[in-house]
C-alpha cells in the first residue's frame, strides 16, 4: 500500500466530476487568497519581512544542530522534558509511553500537521486512548474519518450542508440543520465536555525558540490553549524544521503569518508554552522523520522553510480546481509537492506534473521559497529514475526524436496544418486526446510561426 503510485490525474478528474463543488472549491480558496493580498498591502515592508524571514530560516538551518541543542538545554532549565524522535513510528511510539505513565485515556488534541505525518491517532486509539481533535475544521474531518484536505483549513471542502449531516449523525444536532451559527454552538458544546475530560493535551508547534527554550503555539479557536490549560499534562510536538535562533525573530514570522495564511493582521491566539502548569509535566517531542535528509540535499533544503501558512495552496490554480485529496498526501499543494517526491520519488511521481508553472507560489510564499523552480527541477529527477509511466516516456521520446531534427519538425507541423481541418472529429476528439476532453483545439494556423516570420522580414 505504501508504494501504491498516486495518480494525481486520475484523483482530480474525480474530483472534477463534480462541478458544482469544484466552482465553489476554487472560489472559496480565491476569497482567501485576496484577503490576504489585501493584508499584504497594508504592509509597506512586506518584501523586506520576506527577505528577512528567509534568511532567519536558511540560517537556522545551516546551523540547526546548534539551535537544538540550545533549544534542549534551555528547555530541560525550563523544566520540560524534552525527547528525540528519528522516525514518526519512535514519535509515536515516546506519545504513547508518556501517556500510559500518566494513565491518560482520553486526549485533546489541537491541530498539528506533524501528529497527521505520523498517523498518531490511530496508534493512540488501537491503545485505547480517545483522541479528539478539537480544531473545527479537523474535528469535523474526524468525525467524519476523513484526513484534512488543506493545512490550514482542514474542511475546506466540506459544505455547509454536509456538516450539518455530519453534526445530525454523531452530536445529536436538528435533521437537515445549516446555519452555521447553530452549527457552531453545537461543536462548541460538544468540544467542552471533550476538553472537560481530558486527562492530557497535545499540540503542535508553530516556533520553537532556541534562545529561550519554549515554544509558541497559533490558533484561531483558542483550542490550543483550554486543551493544555485543564489537564496537568502537556504534549507538544515539534518537527525540527520549527527552531528559530531569538525570541526577536517571532515578530518577523507572526507578522507574515496570519497575513499571509487567512488575510488576518494577526492570529487571534498566538500562545507561548515556556515550562508546565503548576503542578503538571510539559513534554516536547523533537521529530526528525527524514528532515536531516532533506537538508543535506540541495534541490529539498529549502522546503524545509515553510512556516505552514497554505497561502500557496490557496493560490494555486491546479490546487484549486483539484482539491486537497487529490495529492493523497498530508501535505498537498504546491510545497507537498516538493515535500512528498522528495521522500518517495516513486509514489508521488506525478505531483510536480500536477503544476503549470506559473509561479504564483512562489511570490506568495513568506519565506521565498522557489517552489515553482523546485518542481521543474523535480520533473527532471523523475524522468531521470525513469519513474513516469511508459506511455509518458514514449511519447517524450517521440518528441525528442522530433525535435531534434527541424526538417521534421517542420513536416510534422506541415502535416499536422494540412490533416486536422479534414479529419472527422470523433478521430480528433477521443480519449487518446486529454487535451481536448475539456477544451476545444485551437484553429488551426495557414502557415507556421517560421513561415509568417520569415514572409514579414522579407516585407
Ligand atoms: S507554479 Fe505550479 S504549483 Fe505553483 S501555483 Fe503555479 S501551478 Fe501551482
Ligand atoms: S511553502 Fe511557503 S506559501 Fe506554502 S505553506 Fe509553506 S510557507 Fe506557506
Amino acid at each position: 500500500m505504501a508504494h501504491t503510485r498516486v495518480d494525481h490525474a486520475a484523483n482530480a478528474a474525480a474530483f472534477i466530476k463534480n462541478g458544482e463543488r469544484t466552482h465553489w472549491h476554487d472560489q472559496a480558496l480565491w476569497f482567501v487568497r485576496a484577503k490576504r493580498d489585501r493584508a499584504v498591502l497594508t504592509v509597506s515592508e512586506w518584501e523586506q519581512l520576506r527577505e528577512t524571514a528567509a534568511q532567519i530560516k536558511r540560517h537556522t538551518l545551516a546551523h540547526l544542530a546548534d539551535y537544538l541543542e540550545q533549544f534542549e538545554e534551555q528547555a530541560t532549565r525550563r523544566g520540560i522534558h524534552v525527547h528525540w524522535a528519528s522516525t514518526a513510528d519512535e514519535h509515536n511510539a515516546i506519545v504513547l509511553q508518556i501517556l500510559r505513565e500518566h494513565g491518560a485515556q482520553k486526549v485533546a488534541k489541537s491541530k498539528s500537521m506533524l501528529t497527521e505525518e505520523c498517523e498518531l491517532n490511530p496508534v493512540l486509539e488501537r491503545h485505547g486512548i480517545e483522541v479528539v481533535d478539537t480544531d473545527l475544521g479537523e474535528r469535523i474531518v474526524q468525525l467524519r474519518e476523513e484526513p484534512p484536505s488543506h493545512i490550514v483549513l482542514p474542511a475546506i471542502h466540506i459544505k455547509k450542508e454536509e456538516v450539518g449531516q455530519t453534526f445530525h449523525e454523531h452530536l445529536g444536532t436538528a435533521a437537515g440543520a445549516t446555519d452555521p451559527k447553530y452549527l457552531t454552538e453545537a461543536a462548541r458544546g460538544h468540544l467542552r465536555s471533550k476538553f472537560m475530560a481530558a486527562d492530557a493535551g497535545i499540540t503542535g508547534v508553530n516556533f520553537a525558540i532556541a534562545e529561550t527554550g519554549g515554544v509558541v503555539v497559533c490558533t484561531n479557536e483558542g483550542n490550543a490553549d483550554i486543551g493544555v490549560a485543564l489537564p496537568k499534562l502537556h504534549i507538544a510536538c515539534v518537527g525540527i524544521e520549527k527552531l528559530i535562533p531569538r525570541a526577536a525573530d517571532l515578530a518577523v514570522f507572526t507578522r507574515l503569518l496570519a497575513r499571509n495564511a487567512t488575510g488576518q493582521p494577526v492570529t487571534t491566539y498566538t500562545s507561548h508554552f515556556h515550562g508546565p502548569v503548576p503542578g503538571g509535566e510539559l513534554h516536547i517531542v523533537l521529530v526528525d522523520n527524514g528532515r536531516h535528509e532533506l537538508r543535506e540535499r540541495a534541490l529539498f533544503r529549502e522546503s524545509l522553510c515553510c512556516i505552514r501558512c497554505g497561502a500557496c495552496l490557496n493560490t494555486c490554480p491546479v490546487y484549486r480546481r483539484s482539491g486537497g485529496y487529490s495529492y493523497s498526501a498530508t501535505i498537498p499543494g504546491p510545497i507537498g509537492s516538493v515535500l512528498n517526491p522528495a521522500r518517495d520519488p516513486k509514489r508521488y511521481y506525478s505531483l510536480p506534473y500536477a503544476c503549470s508553472l506559473c509561479g504564483s507560489c512562489a511570490d506568495v510564499c513568506p519565506v521565498a521559497i522557489p517552489l515553482d523552480e523546485q518542481l521543474l527541477q523535480l520533473r527532471g529527477v523523475i524522468a531521470g529514475k525513469k519513474y513516469l509511466p511508459l506511455s509518458k516516456r514514449l511519447m517524450m521520446k517521440a518528441a525528442s526524436f522530433v525535435m531534434k531534427r527541424s526538417w521534421l519538425y517542420n513536416l510534422s507541423g506541415k502535416m499536422a496544418r494540412w490533416w486536422l481541418p479534414k479529419l472527422p472529429r470523433f478521430l480528433v476528439y477521443n480519449r487518446l486526446n486529454a487535451w481536448g476532453r475539456q477544451r476545444e483545439l485551437p484553429e488551426t494556423p495557414k502557415r507556421s510561426f517560421r513561415e509568417l516570420y520569415r514572409k514579414r522580414h522579407e516585407q
